[in-house]
């Protein structure tokens, strides 16, 4: 079993206006297996918390650690970070002219395993994963993202997670901008990368609507930079009813 610790995580970032905190003491653990949901309103410093997991430079760690199985990943380089075993699907997945979709997955496994895969195999699994994800098989010779639809995005996201094996996968915002079908075909890969490989999941979403899909065993409340509130899938239905507006400052809004 693995476990991920996040230890009182405090972030900023440098804009023109000068320095911005974002995370303000955030702690989270999960383990192997488990799927969390973290829910919060807008701006509140999920996607931070998603990038600075990741290793995004931008992202200034101040203090905290975040241990894989006892070790800081946040000492490690990002591509170090993702042979660790850790997983992020981008709220908004970049671009790559000029590298296929084939070639970025095939380097991106043979990074993360420390080996290729063996073409046979690998050209197999690659097709059989679109195929259930209903990509179409010209998706491979594409550049990566490059001119994909929101929902295209999302699905080159959960293909590289069912691809990758990892033992921690971040998703932020996976659902968003998805009509219903594609939520499903999405959750649906979701659920089968988890099923053969029991990782955890931390599930960043500011809507409820993909946790009739893919079923939270926690759900957390992120608000101004930490979590506020744990609870189990009734919190979903809680925030479901009632907004975020609790967890506001005075007079802000939650959208
Ligand atoms: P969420 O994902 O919860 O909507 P974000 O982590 O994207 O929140 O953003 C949290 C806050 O930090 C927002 O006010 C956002 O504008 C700001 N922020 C995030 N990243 C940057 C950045 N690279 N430069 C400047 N401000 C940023
Ligand atoms: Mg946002
Ligand atoms: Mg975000």
């Amino acid at each position: 079993m693995s476990t991920l610790e996040i230890k009182d995580l405090y972030v900023h970032v440098e804009t023109k206006e000068g320095t911005k905190q974002i995370l303000k003491g955030a702690s989270l653990t999960v383990n192997s297996g488990e799927t969390h949901a973290i829910m919060g309103p807008n701006g509140s410093g999920k996607s931070t918390l998603a990038y600075t997991l990741a290793g995004h430079p931008k992202y200034v760690v101040d203090s905290g650690e975040a241990l894989l199985d006892g070790q800081d990943i946040l000492k490690m380089t990002p591509d170090e970070r993702a042979k660790a075993g850790l997983f992020l699907a981008m709220q908004y997945p970049v671009e790559v002219p000029g590298v296929s979709m084939t070639n970025f997955l095939r380097t991106a496994k043979t990074e993360v395993d420390g080996e290729a895969p063996s073409i046979r195999t690998w050209t197999k699994e690659l097709s059989a994963a679109m195929k259930r994800l209903k990509m179409d098989p010209k998706f491979a010779t594409r550049s990566v993202n490059e001119g994909f639809s929101g929902g295209e995005k999302k699905r080159a996201e959960v293909l590289q997670l069912e691809l990758l094996k990892p033992k921690f996968a971040i998703l932020d915002e996976t659902d968003s901008g998805l009509d219903v079908d594609a939520l499903r075909i999405v959750s649906e890969g979701v659920n089968r990368a988890k099923e053969a490989n029991q990782f955890g999941i931390l599930m960043v979403t500011h809507y409820t609507r993909i946790l009739k899909y893919i079923k939270p065993d926690i759900v957390h409340v992120f608000a101004d930079g930490h979590f506020v509130k744990t609870g189990g899938p009734e919190l979903a239905d809680e925030l479901e009813e009632n907004g975020y507006d609790a967890y506001l400052p005075e007079g802000a809004d939650s959208e």
